[in-house]
């Protein structure tokens, strides 16, 4: 559908509180007529846990859904960026969304870098992020963004992100990425509980354990954070991301770290179908 003619009725029950779910993947230049999403299937897999935790049935299958993305990309010949796909109850008011109907899109368009390509300025939300029970956490469903939301604009035109503590004070998320840390060569992200379970944050995990190593998911406080050797974000979007300040602290000497680098080159590698071992990520298109 064009662009232009893909509209929704304004009695959109989504719209107006936020029940909808959806996906954020990039896809990657592989060849001079080719492409590859990253990890298609895990984010599709996704996309369907989050709706059945808002109790919504696709009417569509994984494979249906799959195949849409890649016809997108082969019939707009797109080469390199950014597909959203999105699930959400349509017309229908009142807070329950049973009996609405499920309508389902999947747009792709040019992205590039989601957050500034140099060692970040990075500022501890007032906000917490969303009480695992209030919501069930590890579901992207839109309405949790309204937390993202708030942290963004409370840090706007000051720092280039934030970061969202959990109930307790430790450390959580950024408004769109998952944290690691590195310490004495070993490398720490947030344990799960309060996080979205990213993709990107599994990728690394499995990068950094194959290069050799050791990564531990545990609660980490934010005075771990301000003595870390390196602190880097990770996501869809915002890819592999180093931290070079958090509140104003310098984070070693304020540069990308040495393993931070090292990880990120192996992630883009892998990205961009330079790494054979990593091949089942990928969905490759001809475009
Ligand atoms: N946390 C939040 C809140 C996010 O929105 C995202 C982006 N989807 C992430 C973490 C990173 O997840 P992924 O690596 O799957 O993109």
């Amino acid at each position: 559908m064009p662009w232009a003619d893909a509209k929704i009725h304004v009695i959109t029950h989504s719209l107006h509180y936020g029940s909808a779910v959806f996906e954020g993947e990039r896809f990657y230049k592989t060849g001079e007529n080719e492409t590859a999403i990253f990890r298609l299937a895990d984010h599709t897999k996704r996309l369907f846990y989050s709706a059945s935790v808002l109790k919504m049935d696709i009417p569509f299958s994984v494979e249906e859904i799959n195949a849409v993305h890649i016809d997108l990309l082969a019939k707009n010949g797109l080469s390199s960026g950014y597909i959203r796909p999105l699930a959400f109850f349509g017309e229908k008011m009142g807070l329950n969304p049973k009996g609405a109907p499920v309508e389902t899109l999947i747009a792709a368009w040019g992205w590039g870098k989601y957050l500034a390509d140099k060692p970040l300025s990075v500022k501890i939300s007032k906000y917490i992020r969303i009480h695992p029970k209030s919501l069930i956490t590890d579901a992207k469903v839109s309405g949790y963004y309204a937390n993202s939301i708030f942290a963004s604009q409370e840090i706007e035109g000051e720092y280039d992100e934030a970061l969202l503590l959990d109930f307790n004070g430790n450390v959580a998320e950024g408004p769109g990425e998952n944290i690691f840390m590195v310490k004495n060569g070993e490398i720490f992200t947030p344990a799960l509980g309060s996080i979205l379970p990213g993709i990107t944050r599994d990728s690394i995990m499995t990068i950094a354990r194959d290069l050799g190593y050791r990564v531990t998911e545990k609660e980490l406080s934010p005075d771990d954070l301000f003595t870390a050797d390196e602190l880097f974000f990770t996501g869809s979007a915002a890819e592999v991301s180093a931290i070079g300040t958090l509140d104003d602290r310098q984070i070693s000497d304020g540069n990308e770290g040495k393993i931070t680098k090292i990880i990120k080159t192996k992630y883009f590698d892998a990205v961009q179908g330079k790494a054979p071992e990593y091949e089942a990520w990928l969905t490759r298109i001809a475009i």
